[in-house]
């Protein structure tokens, strides 16, 4: 959506809503503004640029949308974020006018984590990025009202977590090749499946760095005799686990090869909520838990906490965000057994110091909330 585009969504939002829009002396929008009971909720899109244009198996992008949210309560601000890649199905327009139907007048308190989940899944089925954004801005806030980080609040051991990967996506032998010298200080690749030349990249790789690699298929094998051969190839390529290997429809035939696969299996895109965490578990060994996926952080805690009681594995995901979604999920870190958290470094506009990435290991701070602060 261009600036012309979001003046004139914007404009209409706040003559249906009647809520106050401000503009700055540029005529540039700044902040929407719902002020709803003791909470203040300000939002604006803004448009992330990738590092490196992003290749998946069905498509190319540059730019990630993405939707900031601040709430503001007894003069305690907590950050949150709505990043919107197109498979997702929500939109910058989708986003803000979510935010703009909330009413968050009736919670006294920001605090009120299960009441308000149950409000916004009462005014939608989905628009699960822009519930995520609400709440990680209220573990931010009420992180800043106790004084501690959640994972501190959710009583886990900051020093137990669990490495990164790093990305390599679909691309040419020569980006690859400049991709991996990139990633020298992570300790395990992530590489980025589905089309033709899958076992090109793994060679390439392979020639450069031992380092061990996880490979996610994005739903691009095609048939699960083909999905079986490559686990095997990649088995005897230091590969720990295999993300979504079949379309998501194909639930039985991934089934079938969980059965003879030699490498676990971990749902991604067949998985979004707590509901499909148990059905995951006729499938796949493990589960990918994304923030933008779970509407945030409070489901994607009891999602890990069930996950583990299943005895399946945990992996914690993200899109392309800046630093505090990133930061929000790795408040969580501690239940995972893998992470694939680096979507903050795919992005050259962040706009928050927070999680820290050191010899390859998430490494969380000791700042209230989900651990960030705002770059100048
Ligand atoms: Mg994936």
């Amino acid at each position: 959506m261009d600036r012309r585009q979001f003046l004139k969504v914007t404009a209409c939002g706040a003559v249906a809503s009647m809520m106050p829009i401000s503009f700055s002396a540029w005529g540039q929008p700044t902040k929407q503004v719902n002020r709803s009971g003791r909470m203040t909720l300000r939002f604006f899109p803004y448009e992330l640029q990738l590092r490196h244009a992003f290749n998946l198996a069905k498509y190319q992008r540059t730019t990630t949308p993405d939707v900031q949210v601040e709430i503001e309560y007894e003069g305690v601000v907590g950050y949150g974020e709505a990043s919107m890649p197109p498979y997702l199905g929500e939109s910058v327009d989708s986003v803000t006018s979510f935010l703009s139907r909330l009413d968050l007048s009736n919670f006294s308190s920001p605090f009120a984590f299960e009441e308000i989940h149950e409000y916004m899944d009462s005014l939608s089925d989905g628009d699960r990025a822009a519930k995520a954004a609400v709440d990680i801005a209220l573990h931010d806030l009420t992180g800043k009202l106790m004084g501690q980080p959640w994972w501190k609040i959710w009583g886990l051991n900051k020093e137990i977590t669990p490495c990164t990967s790093f990305t390599i996506g679909i691309d040419t032998a020569e980006v690859v090749r400049q991709k991996v010298k990139e990633a020298s200080p992570y300790r395990v690749l992530k590489v980025k499946m589905g089309l033709d030349n899958d076992k090109e990249t793994v060679e390439i790789i392979r020639s450069m760095t031992d380092v061990p690699i996880c490979v996610d298929a994005n739903q691009g094998w095609t048939s699960r005799e083909q999905a079986l051969e490559m686990c095997h190839w990649l088995a005897e390529r230091n590969c720990l686990f295999v993300e979504q290997p079949l379309a998501i429809d194909r639930h039985d035939d991934t089934a079938w090869l969980r059965e003879r696969s030699p490498l676990p299996l971990i749902a991604d895109e067949s998985l979004q909520r707590i509901g499909d965490v148990r059905r995951m578990a006729e499938a796949f060994d493990g589960i990918n838990i994304k923030l933008m996926k779970s509407t945030g952080m409070h489901e994607a805690y009891k999602m890990a906490v069930l996950a583990r009681a299943l005895g399946m594995k945990v992996m914690l995901g993200c899109m392309t965000e800046t630093s505090c979604a990133v930061s929000a999920a790795a408040q969580l870190s501690p239940l995972a057994d893998y992470a694939d958290l680096d979507g903050n470094l795919l992005i050259t506009n962040d706009r928050f110091d927070g999680m820290k990435i050191i010899d390859g290991k998430i490494t969380l701070n000791d700042l209230p909330g989900i651990g960030i602060s705002p770059l100048k």
